[in-house]
């Protein structure tokens, strides 16, 4: 079999929403947004809420619709993209809480929905999504008259804990909401590890969930081992690959291995990328073709069976480096056509 086996650890990542549970001040939520950042919305959440997580949050509310169908009625679930044309149904149906971005989403969600639970969603500085500090005032008052479920705004840099940007954001985020009687969530992963005042009454993790930086101690979830197809020997001056791009200087072995770009495996990290063969670092070399890499096994006594990516050697960050991008990026284009195997919590 050509196809490449990606093993899921559910049992890693409820065990480090444990872990970040305990760090934090206030309720613990998680985040499974881009089908739990690739790893399977209807997998993680309901491992996740087995382990004890009672809110979710997904970026649109179609993706709320499949983690309500996964999750069945209880836990709540927040869609960051807040309340947009066309959702209410959906909104409705799934009972979703959509975090309102501005007077006009508020208008469209209490015209739609009465009654209806939502949160608010503030910009504190990201200027990415959410009310500004005019456009807050302006509602304040109404909105909290209205019982939202939770005020939050997102941090820009908290993955880098001395950046000014995170103590000016919490300022701003205290200033717009200093005194309400609603409950409060300003941190992500990196807000948690920044500490209990980034905490408020919710934090929202997603990224340490998945066994990616910057909650460096969090336990690795994929494994992605991929099949040998061919072994061959090279002659020096002998070329691997598209564009000639790697070329033998001394005789040599090289694997092709069975998964591409087409996988998510960066076509752009190939000249700096490494697999695992048992305890041995093996040079990816040439270029990444869609279906097909070429692995240098020269160092090697056996050509290999498989080769690993992802796992216990080589963490999803390591990877990023590689490819110029972070963990986020690698598991989010973990591609369709891996096995996928889940190891149950
Ligand atoms: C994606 C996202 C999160 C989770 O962020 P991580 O860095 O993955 O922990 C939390 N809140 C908002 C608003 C987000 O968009």
């Amino acid at each position: 079999m050509a196809q490449s086996e990606l093993t899921i650890d559910l049992g890693a990542i409820c065990t480090n929403w444990r872990a970040l549970a305990q760090m934090s001040a206030g309720d613990t939520a998680a985040v499974v947004k881009a089908n739990a950042y690739g790893l399977g919305a209807k997998r993680v959440s309901q491992a996740l809420a087995k382990a004890g997580a009672r809110t979710f949050f997904v970026a649109m509310a179609e993706e709320g619709a499949t983690v309500r169908n996964a999750l069945g009625p209880g836990p709540t679930i927040g869609v960051f993209g807040g309340h947009m044309e066309g959702d209410a149904a959906l909104i409705r149906d799934a009972n979703l809480v959509p975090m309102i971005n501005s007077i006009d989403q508020m208008l469209r969600h209490v015209e739609a929905l009465p009654g209806h639970p939502f949160g608010i969603q503030l910009d504190s500085g990201m200027n990415r999504l959410g009310m500004e500090a005019g456009e807050w005032s302006a509602l304040r008052d109404i909105a909290l008259s209205q019982k939202p479920v939770l005020v939050m705004s997102h941090l820009a840099c908290a993955d880098e804990p001395g950046h000014g940007m995170n103590a000016f954001q919490l300022q701003t985020f205290r200033q717009m909401t200093d005194g309400i009687n609603a409950p409060r969530s300003l941190g992500a992963t990196g807000g948690t590890l920044l500490g209990a005042e980034y905490h408020f009454d919710m934090t929202r993790p997603g990224i340490g969930l998945y066994g990616g930086l910057p909650y460096i101690e969090a336990v690795p979830v994929v494994t992605l081992s991929i099949p040998v197809i061919q072994v061959r020997d090279v002659n020096p001056g002998e070329s691997v690959g598209y564009g000639n791009r790697w070329v033998a200087r001394v005789p040599g072995k090289i694997a092709t291995i069975s998964a591409g770009y087409a996988d998510g495996i960066l076509r752009a990290m190939g000249p700096k990328a490494y697999v695992w063969a048992g305890e041995s670092r093996c040079k990816i070399v040439g270029r990444i073709s869609m279906d097909l890499i070429g692995v240098d096994v020269s160092a090697l006594k056996d050509p290999p069976d498989r080769v690993e990516l992802l796992g216990q050697h080589q963490s999803i960050d390591s990877v990023a480096d590689a490819g110029g991008t972070i963990g986020y990026e690698i598991l989010t284009s973990l591609g369709p056509r891996y096995n996928r195997t889940y190891i149950t919590a």
